[in-house]
């Protein structure tokens, strides 16, 4: 038993449906726990301090999102809030993390590339994205090689977000200087210092980002579902 579990603590029941605290016992469940039922909806429940699983506690998806968007593992989290490994996953993998461009025109974009790999070095993936310095904000990204393909692929993929730009800036590497053409104005290291900065971010913030951890995704498929949604937070302000 730990100290906290001795402790007497009052606590306050409301209905998790209609938030009413107008509530009766109910009977117990068949292993153990104490049944309520709300009086305004009929809904019937058991506390969360009774439940045996904390994978069913109303609050876990919000807490296990954190704890993923500030550099824990999925087998941290498993640990430290006593849930399943499956459950973390889950709450990952079936979040939409769509983000949209915040504003219908920026001055300038900042455009790089940073590389992360799921199993070995081998199976780089490469991550295309602009990126706004003032804002702090990802504009849009793309996946693929590191290739003209996806430079040109994240072109597109602003002319459809239908937003509109003064200048491009990124370093020497060719591929942008083709893709982007003329939007360019603004070349070299010294004007991405913005963009470099949030590589560094993400580095440390996504786990699955540092290097030499063994806390690299074994799917493709999760490994890019964990850079979206961290893409989400960094753009609405969770971090
Ligand atoms: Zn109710």
């Amino acid at each position: 038993m730990r100290f906290y579990e001795r402790m007497k603590i009052n606590i306050e029941l409301y209905c998790p449906r209609c938030h009413d605290s107008n509530l009766v016992r109910n009977g117990k469940k068949y292993n153990g726990p104490q049944n309520y039922r709300c009086k305004n909806c009929g809904k019937q429940f058991i506390s969360d301090n009774q439940r045996t699983y904390k994978g069913t506690l109303s609050s876990i998806n919000a807490m296990i999102l954190i704890m993923l968007v500030r550099g824990s593992g999925i087998r941290d989290i498993s640990t430290i809030l006593e849930i399943s490994v499956k459950k973390v996953l889950k709450v990952l993998v079936k979040g939409i993390y769509k983000i949209q461009p915040q504003k219908k025109h920026y001055d300038c974009l900042e455009v790089d590339e940073f590389w992360t790999y799921v199993g070995s070095k081998g199976n780089k993936v490469w991550l295309i994205y602009a990126y706004h310095r003032e804002t702090g904000e990802i504009v849009a990204y793309v996946w693929g090689k590191r290739d003209l393909k996806t430079a040109k692929k994240l072109r597109k993929r602003l002319k459809r977000l239908e937003i509109t730009y003064d200048s491009i800036a990124c370093d020497d590497w060719d591929s942008f200087l083709r893709a982007f053409g003329a939007e360019v104005k603004q070349r070299g290291k010294r004007h991405t210092v913005g963009i470099e900065g949030n590589n560094f971010r993400m580095r440390h913030r996504i786990r699955r980002a540092f290097r030499r951890t063994c806390c690299f995704s074994k799917k493709l498929k999760n490994h890019l579902k964990a850079f979206a949604m961290a893409f989400f937070y960094l753009n609405y302000g969770y971090l």
